[in-house]
């Protein structure tokens, strides 16, 4: 069976400890390849590899570095087809997703901070006659990145990215339970001649790996994305260590329709922001708020167009659905509509685990689900869930929708449909929450601060806040 191997100074290695972990395919419920159980040791290394690596990268003329990540892009859309096939079968999205969206986005996460990085200006503060004040924005040294497994090799590479391009030398952790795309960027790395230990992969657990990550004093950055308890763990052990973080974290965004949007776009966009990559991806709007007088024709709507959605073999072009990406993340979705009914909700649609036929039929899937009859307090509207199960809530006014909208711990992104142009305004500037779509989802320009408030977390990505999270201003004021 294959192993992976870590990526350390350029090589590709075994975990220090000879030890590996299963990893599955989640669309036929199997092992099909195995993991390094990496520790602290692997992680010294490979920070001792950075460190080494650190002057004369930090030091390249940017159109260097620039001209590596740009090589490390091309390299990414020359296997765009091998990636997607890797990237579906390891974590059960469909193929056709993956194809169009994951990994074309991974090229252009390299390509966007390579051109991005030649046109990042610092401040100078002139003091009339008497000094001129300037600031340096200079790579920091070690980044440690961490990421999550929904939309592995796309939100891997987000990180990566901008670190390199800044002049930082890397050490990141894909997650465990999607390691297949971050083992393969590896071998294209090697491939596309970037120089060894500019970036360093090491495969493990969280609460290994990702913790040596955010204990290693030789590391003063981390930029992480996932789960909400993890980056709250990931602050408790960094902060007093003064590290700088960036930390993105989960979601429970609202999907607010008032009765006067374009019903077309809203319906088809609505289908896509409820269940796109099985709801696994943490801007899913999750909470559908339905204007009074429009619920009634929503709901039948909505409902024949769920009914429509074909849940099955990943590498199908005719599913729209794939598996979840684990059996636990499956029982987790599943008790979660189980506790829906438990709180009085009516399941309209779905519930249940679904059982394709053929070589699917163990693998882990979900059929989309909607409930309505829930209180917008409930844990089912307040919890992430992660998985494609949405609520359907009317509302009566704009202070309503609002109160329910910002009621819950989390801020990551809004969702709003409304033709009336003031409305629009005076919503997306009262929701508390780092994002907010209005008329559209998804639609994504990489120049932009990305991140949420409150439990989603704290810190911008994208476009000038990446390169400035990775980089460290430093005034020089000089007297004439
Ligand atoms: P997770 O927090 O379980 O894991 C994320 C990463 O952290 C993994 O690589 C994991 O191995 C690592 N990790 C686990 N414990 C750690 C520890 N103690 N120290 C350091 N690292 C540790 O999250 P997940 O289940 O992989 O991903 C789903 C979550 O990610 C959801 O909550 C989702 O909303 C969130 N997410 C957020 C964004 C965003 O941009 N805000 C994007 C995608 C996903």
């Amino acid at each position: 069976m294959e192993k992976i191997r870590n990526y350390i100074d350029g090589n590709l290695i075994a975990p220090a400890s000879g030890d590996y972990i299963d990893n599955y395919n989640p669309a036929v419920g199997e092992v099909y390849s195995l993991i390094p159980d990496s520790d602290s040791r692997d992680i010294d290394q490979a920070v001792i590899a950075a460190q080494k690596a650190f002057p004369a990268w930090s030091r390249l003329a940017i159109n260097e570095r620039a001209a590596h990540l740009l090589a490390v892009s091309e390299k990414i859309l020359a296997n765009l087809d091998r990636l997607a096939l890797a990237e579906s079968i390891d974590n059960g999205k469909p193929l056709w997703l993956a194809k169009s969206v994951d990994i074309p986005r991974a090229a252009s996460n390299f390509q966007f901070f390579a051109t991005a990085i030649q046109h990042f200006a610092s401040e100078a503060h002139p003091m009339s006659d008497q000094a001129i004040n300037y600031t340096l924005r200079n790579p920091i040294g070690v980044a440690g990145c961490i990421s999550p497994w929904n939309l592995p090799l796309y939100l891997f590479t987000w990180k990566i990215a901008p670190a390199l391009a800044a002049g930082n030398c890397v050490v990141a952790k894909p997650s465990e339970i999607t390691p297949m795309t971050a083992a393969l960027l590896s071998e294209l790395c090697i491939e596309a001649g970037l120089p060894p230990g500019v970036l360093n992969i090491v495969h493990g657990y969280g609460q290994k790996v990702g913790a040596a990550i955010s204990t290693h004093p030789d590391i003063p950055l981390i930029s992480f994305t996932g789960g909400t308890r993890t980056g709250a763990e990931i602050a408790r052990v960094a902060a007093p260590m003064f590290k700088k973080l960036s930390l993105e974290l989960g979601g429970k965004n609202p999907n607010i329709i008032f009765a006067d949007c374009n019903y077309e776009e809203m319906l088809t966009t609505t289908l896509r922001s409820s269940f796109s990559n099985q709801g696994q991806i943490c801007l899913c709007g999750s909470r559908i708020y339905i204007e009074r007088s429009l619920y009634e024709r929503f709901k039948p709507d909505f409902l024949a167009a769920v009914q429509k959605l074909t849940v099955g073999d990943p590498l199908e072009d005719s599913s729209r659905l794939g598996a979840v990406v684990s059996e636990a993340h499956q029982e987790k979705i599943l008790s979660y509509i189980a506790l829906a009914r438990e709180e009085g909700g009516t399941i309209l649609s779905g519930g249940e685990a679904v059982t394709p036929a053929g070589r699917c039929k163990n693998g882990w899937f979900v059929a989309p689900t909607v409930i309505e009859g829930l209180s917008p307090s409930c844990r089912t509207n307040q919890e992430e869930i992660f998985g494609p199960v949405v609520t359907l809530t009317p509302f009566d006014d704009e202070a309503e929708v609002l109160s329910y909208a910002n009621g819950t711990p989390y801020g990551l992104a809004s969702i709003l449909w409304t033709e009336n142009l003031p409305r629009a305004h005076r919503i997306a500037g009262q929701l508390k929450s780092g994002i907010v779509w209005v008329n559209c989802w998804m639609l994504r320009d990489l120049r932009t601060p990305f991140g949420g408030v409150k439990n989603s977390g704290v810190g911008r990505e994208g476009g000038w806040e990446a390169l400035r999270f990775f980089t460290e201003p430093k005034n020089v004021c000089i007297k004439f």
